[in-house]
């Protein structure tokens, strides 16, 4: 996603791509009567074949063209590589390749394809240092403000395509990567840095993690290492040294799940490109890493707004460490639990740390209404619905808190949840385990029986009035802005009267 500069409030974040499950994790809501079950079952995957001879991809840092020279070297020749398209912002356009190479689109993958068909060990490309990303895919490389580069490993990460008889296609073997950048730091975990780095990559998992290059080093204490750009502003650096640690700790406690293993988060600010006004946020969750980028020349200054916003992106990142990797997604369709649930447990981190009073709260939930109404058409659990996924889950992740305020609000959902996950062969979770837990918990029938039209079906033909309702059924009172000079009728948070005792956050 482009980064809006002079945006003041945007969390635009891709936490990494859903595992994919092999089996349903709950049995299918409702009766005959009730809406399709929300996880169909898949069949069990067939045997794998062996895995083939080891692709090796040497990557080297060129500083001065600030672009990356890559050679992948497959196991055994291959007259094209194949990339995924659902990894990473697209390759291609600006790479250079030899004049015996080129680029072509297949479906969902980037082809570098050998121009004369004959199969070949070795390919070679240019990659420049491009930190553009149309979509929420990652950008093949994150430009830091003091010179330093994450390299994405999902955007180079390429397998041969072989034949076989007539029939053509990827074969996904071990990698061994090797990333080199003279006089430079290259790292990628909290291990030692040095001007190259080798490792393994099984061949069962795709999804890419960031390569570090630069002159900074890795931080690490506890229970999270950290590299930070040595352009950030002190007062945000020093900020981020405290509330990192302090929200994996947090987050921890709250979940009864310590992470298994040392997450490494990135930070950075965005190269100025002349001062811009404004601050914004940019960030992502990828395999055992954090991303969180400030943009804007708004951030040299310290205030309560900017502070707010930089906490809500940390906590919303680190709390995808639980709900996307601790516990994967069966479905990318369940991504709209996992950033509805990021989003609102953001917002009630800000709650607790005073810097949202009950008002502010209330309005953020009802605007986030606002934005949910006039965004989504059709089932929220739908691939369609992803410019959905944040407002109208965080607003469905407040009314299921809600109604279980009596209950303890969602976190006892979300530990059960992320702790059957992990006990599972899959390690994953899906929506219907989600409603299931909550059902269990004893929620208010009418809100989860709202919340599953949602899911299944859209807010139906008043969109407004659905989640009027919603919110009030969960104790937030509205009324309606009527519009006016074009401009479409919203909802205004109200003081309730009698706000619901409980949950997370009182309304
Ligand atoms: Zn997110």
């Amino acid at each position: 996603m482009k980064l809006p500069l002079a945006a003041l409030a945007l969390t635009a974040c891709t936490a990494s791509v859903s595992r994919p499950a092999t089996a349903p994790t709950a049995a299918a809501p409702g009766d005959a009567a009730a809406p399709p079950p929300i996880a169909a079952p898949e069949p069990p995957a067939p045997p794998r074949p062996p895995a083939p001879p080891p692709t090796a991809i040497t990557v080297e840092y060129l500083a001065v063209a600030d672009a990356w020279a890559i050679t992948w070297t497959v196991g055994r020749p291959a007259a094209a590589l194949r990339f995924d398209r659902a990894l990473a912002a697209p390759r291609g356009a600006a790479w250079r390749t030899s004049a015996e190479l080129a680029w072509r689109r297949d479906g969902d993958a980037d082809l570098l394809v050998a121009v004369d068909g004959q199969p070949r060990q070795a390919f070679t490309a240019v990659m420049p240092s491009d930190d553009a990303s149309p979509t929420r895919l990652p950008p093949n490389v994150v430009r830091w403000s003091d010179g330093s580069r994450l390299v994405f490993t999902g955007a180079i990460g390429g397998d041969a395509a072989v034949c076989v008889q007539d029939r053509c296609g990827p074969v996904a073997g071990p990698r061994r990567w090797t990333v080199r950048a003279a006089g430079l730091r290259v790292a990628r975990g909290p291990g030692d840095a040095g001007e190259q780095l080798a490792w393994d990559e099984p061949d069962g998992d795709r999804r890419g993690a960031y390569v570090y290059v630069g002159r900074g080093r890795v931080d690490a204490r506890g229970e999270v290492a950290t590299i930070v750009d040595g352009g950030l502003p002190p007062w945000l650096a020093a900020l981020t040294a405290t509330l990192v640690p302090a929200t994996v700790a947090d987050l921890t406690a709250r979940t009864g799940l310590p992470l298994g293993f040392v997450p490494t988060v990135l930070v950075s600010l965005r190269p100025s490109g002349g001062g811009r006004p404004g601050y914004a946020v940019r960030g992502r969750t990828v395999t055992g890493q954090v991303q969180l980028e400030a943009g804007g020349a708004g951030w040299r200054g310290r205030s309560t707004a900017r502070a707010r916003l930089w906490r809500e992106l940390v906590v919303h990142e680190l709390f995808h460490l639980w709900n996307s990797q601790v516990a994967a997604r069966a479905d990318v369709r369940d991504e709209w639990l996992s950033e509805g649930a990021s989003s609102f447990v953001a917002g009630t981190a800000l709650v607790d740390a005073g810097l949202l009073d009950a008002t502010r709260w209330g309005r953020r939930v009802v605007a986030a209404a606002n934005r949910c109404a006039r965004s989504l058409r059709g089932p929220l659990y739908d691939r369609a619905a992803d410019p959905s996924y944040y407002d109208c889950g965080e607003v469905v992740h407040v009314a299921l808190d809600r109604a279980l305020a009596a209950r303890g609000g969602l976190w006892p959902v979300y530990a059960r949840l992320f702790a059957d996950a992990r006990a599972r062969p899959s390690g994953a979770y899906a929506t219907a385990d989600f409603l299931a837990l909550c059902d269990g918990a004893g929620a208010d029938p009418a809100i989860v029986a709202a919340v599953r039209a949602i899911l299944d079906r859209g807010l139906g033909a008043d969109p407004q009035a659905t989640l009027r309702a919603l919110l009030a059924d969960a104790g937030i009172a509205t009324s309606v802005v009527p519009g006016r000079r074009g401009r479409p009728s919203r909802l205004r948070w109200q003081p309730s009267p009698r706000p619901r005792a409980g949950g997370s956050v009182r309304p």
